[in-house]
């Protein structure tokens, strides 16, 4: 699971809405049905339908299909974008094969707007622009009443534990709902959950005057490259095997790329430049244990190591050298804050500081699914963003 995860395996959930319907051609659905991409059967792909019943309340199930529950919303979706989770799905590896209920809508990044408040919502509109955090939890836990509702020990996710946002319509509780800022384009304001993962890792790891590894610049990895930047990072060096995404990130604003195939040195040319100690802060992003290895060998003594990518498996690390001799401090990065992500993300964005247009490579219509998966598996495609409505 390199680089593109960004929602952390939990208990799994039992299926929702209905099952197993046949691939359809694209159209308008009658009423009562929506256009969506479900994940139909349990083998790869993503079947795309045009009459999927209307998404159910979560807190209310015995209302009609559509409605509200009380503190919910039905939201009509306008573009979403596919995540390496949703790539998962699709090529039904074994963590979806272990997680993911067949017959679920996929999708957890989106916008969209308003479209039906539930009983006793008042904290948006008919009609407002909006996006959501994926994670869901009841805010009674430990952690959510302390601040850290991102890990919340009884979160679900939408699009992995509960319908998501690749259908016409969906339903969430309001409480998730983010009031969308009118300077936010629809393609940047469609992809605030893996932002939010970049930023939560680069703020949590505090760049500003430091000099900054990533290691692994794909989808996330990249957006920490811009805002690495933006938050006032003095160097940042990123590695990658993909010399696409290293020129990408140079772009960005990366100082220097390596790629660790082909050049062999690189660790010691960072330490020269750092006065032979070492970068102070080590982004890892791609979930690689070679790369996480050579990311703990190019941290300084004292450094701090932001941890967000998800290796597939267990590995051999050397927690004497890299992180106990070295008196590091180590940061496992899960999701994003809520909401202090959230606003960050927000400032960022009106700020005009982050540069994600190079990121965002392609949009397509939802009914073309299969081609952004086919784009993210050539590596042609990086950020892919589905036009739903
Ligand atoms: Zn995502």
């Amino acid at each position: 699971m390199a680089n593109t995860v960004s929602c952390a395996p939990g208990s799994p959930a039992p299926v929702t809405g209905s099952n197993t319907r046949p691939p359809v051609a694209a159209g308008k659905p009658a009423s009562g049905l929506m256009r969506a991409l479900v994940k139909a059967r349990a083998a790869e792909g993503l079947d795309f339908t045009s009459d999927r019943p209307l998404p159910l309340s979560a807190s209310q199930p015995d209302l009609p299909r559509g409605e509200p529950g009380p503190g919910e919303v039905l939201i009509r979706v306008k573009k979403a974008g596919v995540c390496g989770t949703d790539r998962h799905i699709f090529e039904w590896d074994e963590w979806a094969k272990s997680r993911i209920p067949v017959g679920i809508v996929t999708g957890h990044e989106f916008v969209g707007t308003v479209e039906k408040l539930g009983a006793g919502v008042t904290n948006c509109h008919v009609g407002q622009r909006v996006s959501a955090e994926g994670h869901i939890t009841s805010f009674n836990d430990y952690n959510s009443r302390t601040g850290n509702a991102h890990i919340a020990s009884d979160t679900r996710i939408l699009g992995v534990d509960r319908d998501g946002c690749f259908a016409e319509l969906l339903i969430i509780p309001a409480s998730n709902v983010w009031p969308m800022h009118e300077a936010i384009p629809d393609k940047f304001a469609a992809i605030m959950d893996p932002l939010g993962n970049a930023v939560h890792t680069v703020m949590s790891a505090g760049v500003s005057t430091k000099s900054v590894l990533i290691t692994g610049v794909g989808i996330i990895g990249l957006m920490a490259v811009t805002v690495a930047r933006a938050a006032g990072a003095a160097r940042i060096y990123a590695t990658d095997t993909n010399p696409r995404r290293l020129d990408l990130a140079r772009k960005l604003g990366a100082a220097e790329v390596f790629n660790p195939l082909t050049d062999k040195a690189w660790i010691e040319r960072i330490k020269r430049e750092t006065r032979g100690d070492g970068v102070d802060v080590l982004l890892e992003m791609s979930g690689s244990p070679a790369a996480t290895d050579q990311g703990f060998s190019a941290l300084r003594n004292g450094g701090t190591a932001a941890l967000l990518g998800i290796p597939s498996k267990p590995f051999a690390f050397d927690l004497t050298n890299h992180v106990v001799f070295k008196g590091a401090k180590v940061l496992g990065i899960n999701g994003r804050k809520m909401w202090e992500t959230w606003y960050q993300m927000e400032n960022l964005l009106v700020s005009g500081r982050l540069e994600l247009d190079d990121i965002v490579t392609h949009e397509l219509p939802m009914e073309r699914a299969d081609e952004a998966f086919r784009l993210m598996q050539s590596g042609e495609g990086i950020k892919i963003v589905l036009n739903v409505g």
